[in-house]
């Protein structure tokens, strides 16, 4: 597989006053110093607990966010150095499908003209087309034509997301962030959308970076997994590898928490003790160091790089020195 982005390096840090003692500002570094590629083609899992910096990084490539440094290659240009005009004719080319349906369509417009809205915009089709493509898109989604004019609050959550997901095929993007697109909607209907989001990408060719906040989720539809923690990624692996051996702590201690029927295996479920630390002046050494079961004298000095240990493994710890 080809690659469609590389992502070199990238930062994001926001400013955060205080007024704790005095007026103070710190830095929150929400994603901090973070490498990995998409390929053309695959669906890349990124897993992390909240505030690990997976949204942000969704954000930054569809360009909500700009990074505070690094760069990002998109067919062969790096989209951190053009001017924000020049960067702004890539944004059809990566779309995002939000976490929560209810908040990312606009209710005073019908589902039919919020999926016609970017193929406007972007002037992808002359005005007699753009109806034709609406219909197709409704019925590539699941949605029937007569639901058209309807308006966001008169579909169920499952039926808003599909919404959401036409208006992101609208504009035939080369890469699709999915933001936790299932954890808003109830479990029966979560495998639905699932579903339907690998069905779309074997039938469109689609590639996503399909953002999730447990190993379970992404395990059907990912081909490669990346798992960050407070920032960083601190493993990355082709997705059978990472299942079947999982090399960071971090990843060992998610990968118990799926709820699994064999109950010789529920005994080996890790606990993770403590809290995550914050983003703000998180730890010198690795970042995993409070919670890890498996920390040595050099954890808490040192950070770890994140280092190829076999072919495409890649894991961020010093038992892998
Ligand atoms: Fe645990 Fe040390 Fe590895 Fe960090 S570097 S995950 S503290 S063993």
């Amino acid at each position: 597989m080809s690659v469609l982005m590389e992502i070199q390096n990238l930062s994001k840090h926001f400013s955060v006053e205080s007024n704790f003692f005095g007026k103070s500002s710190s830095l929150l570094k929400a994603v901090d110093d973070v490498s990995f590629t998409i390929h053309k083609g695959e669906a890349f899992g990124l897993v992390g607990e909240s505030g690990c910096g997976k949204t942000t990084l969704g954000k930054i490539i569809v360009n909500l966010y700009s990074p505070t440094k690094g760069s990002m290659i998109f067919e062969g240009k790096d989209l951190t150095k053009l001017k924000e005009n020049q960067r702004r004719a890539y944004c059809k080319d990566m779309q995002m499908i939000f976490q929560d349906p209810y908040a990312s369509l606009n209710p005073r417009m019908t589902v039919g003209d919020i999926i016609a809205e970017p193929i406007v915009i972007n002037k992808l089709l002359p005005a007699n087309k753009v109806e034709e493509r609406v219909t197709y898109l409704l019925n590539c989604v699941g949605l029937a034509q007569h639901q058209r004019n309807r308006y966001p609050h008169e579909f169920s959550g499952g039926q808003r997301q599909r919404v959401g997901i036409a208006r992101a095929l609208a504009v035939e993007p080369k890469l699709i962030v999915c933001d936790e697109p299932v954890s808003a909607l109830d479990v029966s209907i979560q495998a639905q959308v699932l579903n339907l989001l690998a069905d779309l990408k074997d039938e469109f060719g689609l590639t996503y970076l399909f953002i999730a906040h447990g190993l379970n989720v992404v395990k059907h539809i990912s081909d490669r997994v990346g798992v960050m923690y407070l920032g960083k990624l601190v493993e990355i692996a082709p997705k059978k590898e990472l299942y079947a051996n999982p090399l960071h702590p971090y990843t060992q201690a998610l990968l118990s928490a799926i709820p699994i029927i064999d109950p010789e295996k529920k005994k080996r479920r890790i606990i993770l003790e403590g809290d995550v630390p914050s983003p703000i002046n998180p730890p010198a050494g690795c970042r995993f160091c409070s919670r890890c079961f498996k920390e040595m004298p050099v954890c808490k000095e040192t950070a770890p790089e994140l280092k190829e240990i076999s072919p495409g493994h890649w894991v961020a710890c010093h038992l892998f020195d």
